[in-house]
């Protein structure tokens, strides 16, 4: 069986968390897009972990951990990713890196901080590790796949007709020095060792797991706002964040995936720049920052503060339909427990007209948040384990928002650590 954990709006939502409990039941757990440009934060009873590459499930002896073709593969940082977590004391994981996934070149960080640089205040708010560069080659077919680097006669020739272009730019758009293209055989070869050992069919590794009966967790990255087809485009990441490309980057059927759990947070978060109409400012936004998450609301891979909002009933919606969710994961509700009241925003207003349906970015741009305020509960629900021991109030706040997104609320995370789960039945 397939399962998929997805996050509903901006990322950090929580899915490294809900991944690393239901991982627990897992065999393979799978990245299947994106790169090391955002993060999961994990704590368990090794300690508090930040991955960029590594599936969340990678904590657990008996998990494979993939990195399927969708992924926008860092091999140096995978590397140090292992090696942070073995120094550590973790048992030396199982992984799987496909033959078909695509490499992070050198080249592509340094565009990626050019462009942000030559952009200035129209930037997109980057996280500069060469994500945009790297899925614009890939789809320009100048890439370079993993298979590609145990090809020397295939690298000789493809180094200098793809350095040819990107010495153009580097020269005369950002005045820089160009590529040396000795040393980028010598980087790549680097690299060939580096992975050799990992490397794999994983299209084919994972069907025959189904054939054997085996669980199977896609680990999505960022959240339905951040996708390039159905999200705030065009401030938006370079690869699908939705369930449904889980099939197409890991070499899966669509068929197979049949559990979707999508993650939302208890109120908003967001980085980088684009709209957010629930956004909240100043000491409000800065208190919330401060409790929110495990030790507040940064980057776990920039450690940028997190722009901060309300609840967003039209994004969470919108967000869940575009997943296919057939579970919600409700997270981090025990910050909350600090407010007198808890404002939601159940609509947007646009050009004077309210409206609960997500819009195009255009549009998107001029919304306002239409609030209502839900009582708070005003204590600490960190520990409870059912959920009819949650306040009243509490369990109103997640009714309530369960009604307006459309979707079941199954779990509700109640502290950062693996067992601060309580189960619904629904
Ligand atoms: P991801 O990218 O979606 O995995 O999100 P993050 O890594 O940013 O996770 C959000 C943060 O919230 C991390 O620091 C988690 O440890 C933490 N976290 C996850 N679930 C909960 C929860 O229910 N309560 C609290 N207080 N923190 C949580």
């Amino acid at each position: 069986m397939v399962k998929a954990v997805v996050g509903a709006n901006w990322g950090d939502e929580g899915k490294g968390k809900i991944t690393d409990m239901l991982a627990e039941k897992a065999d393979y757990i799978v990245r299947f897009q994106g790169g090391a440009n955002a993060g999961h934060t994990i704590v368990n009873d090794y300690g508090k972990f930040a991955l960029h590459t590594l599936p969340s499930g990678v904590f657990y002896g008996h998990t494979t951990s993939v990195i399927g073709n969708g992924v926008a593969l860092n091999i140096p940082i995978l590397f140090n990713e292992i090696k942070s977590i073995t120094d550590k004391g973790v048992p030396m994981p199982k992984i799987a890196v496909s033959n078909r996934a695509q490499i992070v070149m050198p080249y592509h960080i340094l565009f990626d901080q050019y462009e942000e640089e030559r952009l200035g205040k129209a930037s997109f708010g980057s996280t500069k590790s060469g994500i945009a560069p790297f899925y614009s080659d890939k789809y320009a077919k100048i890439g370079f796949q993993v298979s590609e680097l145990f090809d020397d006669e295939l690298l000789e020739e493809k180094i200098p007709r793809v350095c040819a272009q990107k010495n153009v730019l580097l020269e005369h758009l950002y005045h820089k020095d160009p590529i040396d293209e000795k040393e980028l055989l010598n980087t790549l070869h680097e690299y060939r060792d580096m992975i050799a050992p990992y490397v794999t069919d994983v299209s084919l590794l994972l069907n025959q797991a189904l054939k054997d009966n085996k669980t199977i967790l896609l680990e999505g990255q960022l959240g339905t706002l951040k996708d390039p087809d159905h999200g705030i485009y065009p401030m938006v990441t370079s690869s699908s964040t939705l369930a449904a490309y889980g099939a197409i980057g890991a070499g899966l059927p669509p068929y197979e995936i049949k559990q979707i759990v999508t993650v939302c947070k208890a109120y908003s978060s967001a980085v980088g720049a684009g709209a957010f109409v629930s956004e909240i400012f100043g000491d409000e936004a800065d208190e919330l920052r401060r409790r929110g998450g495990d030790g507040g609301e940064f980057g776990a891979t920039t450690g940028r503060p997190r722009r901060m909002g309300w609840f967003d009933c039209v994004a969470s919606k919108y967000g869940c339909r575009l997943q296919g969710t057939t579970d919600v994961a409700f997270t981090v509700l025990d910050v909350l427990g600090y407010l007198d009241e808890i404002p939601v925003c159940v609509a947007y207003e646009i050009d004077g007209k309210q409206t609960t349906e997500f819009p195009v970015t255009a549009d998107l741009n001029k919304a306002k948040p239409v609030l209502q305020k839900l009582p708070g509960w005003k204590c600490e629900i960190r520990g409870i384990k059912d959920y009819d021991a949650l306040p009243e109030n509490c369990r109103n706040y997640i009714e309530f928002i369960e009604e307006r997104i459309g979707y079941p609320i199954t779990m509700v995370s109640n502290g950062p650590g693996r067992s601060d789960i309580i189960y619904r039945n629904k």
